[in-house]
């Protein structure tokens, strides 16, 4: 049904921040928007069956009311909504729900708070952001890590002994990786999965059914609501005590299908259709929420900054940011900032679409072109520095820099700038805007792009993405020594540090939990990769001329050079007024050639501070040093 959207914005909308049930000692309230309803009731039901209702009261901007002293706690319930047909529909403010998401349940969110869950806060942000992005599942499925089996894959396994205490997996070893935020994939009530038999299936996550409860298939229990968001809230404390911050994927830009309370309680409303009133598709998921429109806007506001409140979560990374404006955008940045201080929470996205999606009400969207129209604040994935680094992640064959990609050079050099000041389509206002990183959850592991790229026709059976290969550790360290100096957040994919492979599959979003899983026995297998990352991670954060992200930072990176092909190199200013550093200047060459590269050094006394064999080490030279082949060297002038 196409709807006259305009109409509603200007005589409907409602600004105020408490749709959604509400309950404790005195009394339940329950608020919904339904501005096409003629009549709206509420609904509760006991094992499927409706046992009371009652009529909601009308008031303003097509909100509907119901108020009493009673306290509902635990209870089912949905609204029955009479416009021109009438449904029944689950709260889209829900804040607790049953198995699947059937039912909207009334909470007391003081009753789900664990213990000391009001004294839990974020460690402190560091110098520079490292974000891993882990799914839920993966992080324990597992068998040999020796965790409780009724926690594996889910919430509660993020508590275990083994993620608390081993220096080979979980989250102590993430803290001494260096990693400093975990991005966990979709832990919002997603589709897909039956819950009450979750284990013998497997989803990623991007199918958004309500947006502002945990997904149930990571809960020990689902017969009390409140269990799920005990346990969510449980694993973000666990997190944060192993000093790391979270941040959530968020999918605002799609949902499962329409069956659901949003387009229940407003038909046609939420979702961007095409001319001809189909539903506009550029989420390729079949449907696009309609940000832009002043009701869609304030949905996703009052949802981030709930997450932030309720959860305590730390950022928020933005699926399809593409599909979203720059306008809505701006306004969670500033929103956030208002109520935790300014740059507390990150906020990123991807700056593209698959398909197209109209714009409405003179909105902008939130493509990689527009970068410059977004807040500082708000970054974007690079596919530019991804790609040029290892090559497309659509075509398998085409390499990038360290896999034996030609006629890059200029390309790797705009990238170490966070493409500041490069000509292309992307010109960020600063590096604070990009998120540098190789390998995300989509597309082919680095691992798995390096092999099939490198060797191809090789790599046939699973046990040829199990073995070691000299040549691809090298091009992998190569390619992380990159992203690692080039000026941005750092982004990686969990499990990326040990050569993490899912055997070839390119796009596992309902692949087996065992393609899927991170496989901990490769911490020690693939060592010298773990090493290198964890080398490469600590010299980052001693590097104000790498992790400065102020306008001014693109203007350390001088002298930068095509030494030959393959093989360039570029100075970093690296002074600091607010860190103590042990060198003024760092060279910095990135050699994929087969051969290696003497480079000679001007006057002065410096250090090798990260070589092929090595990250973060300190061995003097002078007058000049050999970068050898398919490496990264980096020597630090010492300050006078
Ligand atoms: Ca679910």
């Amino acid at each position: 049904m196409k709807v006259d959207y305009k109409n509603i914005d200007s005589n409907f909308t409602y600004d105020g921040h408490d749709l959604g049930c509400y309950c404790d000692n005195k009394g339940t309230g329950f608020k919904v928007w339904a501005p096409f309803a003629h009549t709206v009731e509420l609904v509760f039901f006991e094992n499927g069956t409706e046992t009371k209702a009652f009529f909601m009261q009308k008031e303003a901007s097509g909100v509907w009311t119901y108020n009493t002293n009673e306290n509902y706690y635990g209870e089912k319930y949905l609204y029955r909504v009479h416009g021109e047909q009438v449904t029944m529909a689950v709260d889209p403010y829900a804040k607790a729900v049953t198995a699947n998401g059937e039912y909207s349940v009334v909470m007391d969110l003081t009753k789900t708070n664990p213990i000391d869950f009001d004294q839990d806060i974020a460690p402190k942000r560091e110098n520079e952001d490292v974000i891993y992005e882990l799914h839920v599942r993966d992080f324990s499925w597992d068998s040999s890590i020796g965790g409780n089996p009724e926690y594996r894959g889910k919430y509660k396994a993020f508590s275990e002994d083994w993620a608390i205490n081993s220096d080979s997996k979980g989250l102590k070893y993430l803290k001494n990786l260096g990693i400093t935020h975990i991005q966990l994939m979709p832990i919002y009530d997603y589709g897909w999965l039956d819950e009450t038999n979750a284990n013998e299936q497997y989803n990623w996550g991007y199918d958004p059914v309500n947006y502002n409860v945990p997904e149930g298939s990571y809960a020990t229990d689902l017969e009390d609501a409140a269990t799920r968001i005990r346990e969510c809230k449980e694993m973000i404390m666990s997190i944060h005590k192993a000093g790391l911050r979270v941040v959530m994927d968020v999918v605002y830009n799609h949902t499962f299908d329409l069956n659901n309370g949003l387009e229940k309680t407003a038909p046609g409303y939420y979702y961007r259709q095409l001319e001809d009133g189909s539903l506009a598709n550029g989420s390729a998921c079949g449907n696009d929420t309609a940000s832009g429109r002043s009701m869609v806007d304030n949905y996703i506001v009052d949802s981030v900054l709930y997450w932030a409140r309720e959860y305590h979560i730390d950022g928020f990374r933005f699926d399809l940011m593409g599909l979203m404006t720059t306008e809505l955008m701006n306004r969670i940045r500033i929103a956030l900032d208002e109520e935790f201080g300014k740059g507390e929470k990150i906020m990123y996205g991807e700056p593209w679409s698959a398909d197209f999606s109209p714009t409405e009400n003179n909105t902008h969207k939130a493509y990689k072109d527009s970068v410059q129209f977004l807040d500082d604040g708000v970054g974007v994935f690079c596919d530019g520095t991804r790609d040029v680094i290892k090559g497309s992640v659509f075509k398998i064959e085409l390499p990038g820099f360290v896999n034996g990609g030609s006629n890059l050079e200029a390309s790797v050099l705009d990238a170490v700038s966070g493409w500041v000041d490069s000509q292309g389509e992307i010109r960020p206002k600063s590096c604070n805007q990009i998120i540098q990183y190789l390998s995300a959850h989509d597309n082919f592991t680095l691992w798995d792009k390096l092999l099939l790229s490198m060797k191809p026709g090789e790599i046939i059976a699973k046990e040829d993405f199990d073995n070691t290969y000299e040549d691809i550790i090298d091009a992998n360290k190569l390619a992380a020594f990159m992203y690692m100096t080039c000026q941005g957040h750092l982004f990686m994919q969990a499990g990326e540090e040990f050569a993490r492979t899912k055997y070839g599959d390119e796009n596992s979003y309902r692949s087996a939990s065992e393609i899927n899983m991170l496989d901990w026995k490769r911490v020690e297998k693939y060592s010298e990769l773990v090493e290198y990352y964890k080398g490469l991670i600590s010299l980052r954060k001693k590097l104000p001329g790498l992790f400065d992200k102020t306008r001014e930072a693109a203007l350390r990176v001088t002298n930068k050079t095509i030494i030959r092909e393959k093989t360039v190199s570029f100075m970093v200013n690296n002074d600091s007024e607010s860190v103590s550093t042990d060198w003024s200047q760092v060279l910095v060459v990135y050699n994929a050639d087969d051969s290696d590269c003497e480079i000679v050094l001007e006057e002065g006394e410096w250090v090798i501070l990260a070589d092929k064999d090595k990250a973060d080490c300190r061995i003097a030279c002078e007058n000049s040093v050999l970068v050898k082949n398919k490496s990264g060297l980096m020597v630090g002038k010492k300050r006078r």
